[in-house]
């Protein structure tokens, strides 16, 4: 086990346990074709579940093949693509989007990243607009089978409050080497379980606003439960630990 794992390992091991059992490792509707979940998961930005997975759903029947993105003209792509508004700066960004993938691989089709390397493949999907780490992190996990831990609003709230890793910006901003210090903290076999779950666990009970604690399954590994619980004991929370993966 590697230094970084040092710290929490127990608590992190004990946490999956727990989230998997409760939630049961549910992908999201994530997509096995690499490029579809590209398109999944720039649709998702910002949006609720059911609003985004009708925008891909609009987006597939107005492009059943990638191919019509690459012939149809800008201002004709802006008007299909109005999830999340800004959609003419999003039409130029798709249309050269699918231009590079169809540069790189004679085709529009991320079917070939599975030759590259984990470090490649991020940095190629970096380069593309509109790419950054989680979403690049997703489609690796999701439609590449790599064992990394995209870090969305949810996990980086969860984590944080479990004390797991500590915000360098105020109001919960996180940056590129805080998402690469909290993914180096999970051991990879964890990271997809963690990742689904968490997300579960952060639009149910762990919220934004007002989580709900006295029901939250992981309550005893929370750092900052515990904080606010001064008549806890370091004896109690660790006999709730116990329990909790039982
Ligand atoms: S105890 Fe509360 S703050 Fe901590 S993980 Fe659970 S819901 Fe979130």
């Amino acid at each position: 086990m590697g230094k970084q794992y040092e710290k929490f390992a127990s608590d992190i091991e004990a946490v999956t346990l727990v989230l998997k059992r409760e939630y049961k490792d549910f992908a999201h509707h994530n997509k096995k074709n690499p490029l579809d979940e590209l398109v999944l998961i720039l649709c998702s930005v910002k949006r609720s579940e059911k609003v985004y997975l009708g925008a891909y759903r609009s987006f597939k029947r107005h492009f059943p093949k990638y191919n019509m993105v690459l012939r149809m003209p800008t201002k004709d792509l802006a008007n299909v693509i109005t999830w999340g508004g800004l959609q003419n700066q999003k039409a130029v960004a798709l249309k050269n989007l699918m231009m590079i993938i169809t540069k790189e691989f004679g085709k529009p089709s991320l079917a070939l990243l599975k030759h590259f390397s984990d470090e490649e493949c991020e940095n190629f999907l970096t380069n593309l607009p509109m790419v950054g780490k989680k979403v690049a992190r997703c489609v690796m996990l999701f439609s590449l089978g790599r064992n990394v831990f995209p870090v969305d609003t949810h996990c980086w709230r969860i984590c944080t409050r479990l004390g797991w890793i500590r915000p360098t910006h105020k109001n919960n901003v996180y940056y590129h080497r805080d998402v690469d210090r909290l993914q180096d903290k999970i051991p990879p076999e964890f990271r997809f379980s963690l990742h689904v779950n968490m997300i579960s666990h952060g639009r149910k009970i762990c919220t934004a606003r007002n989580p709900k604690c006295q029901v939250c399954v992981i309550l005893p590994f929370c750092r900052q439960h515990v904080l606010q619980s001064a008549c806890r004991t370091s004896k109690s929370v660790e006999k709730q630990k116990t329990s909790a993966v039982q």
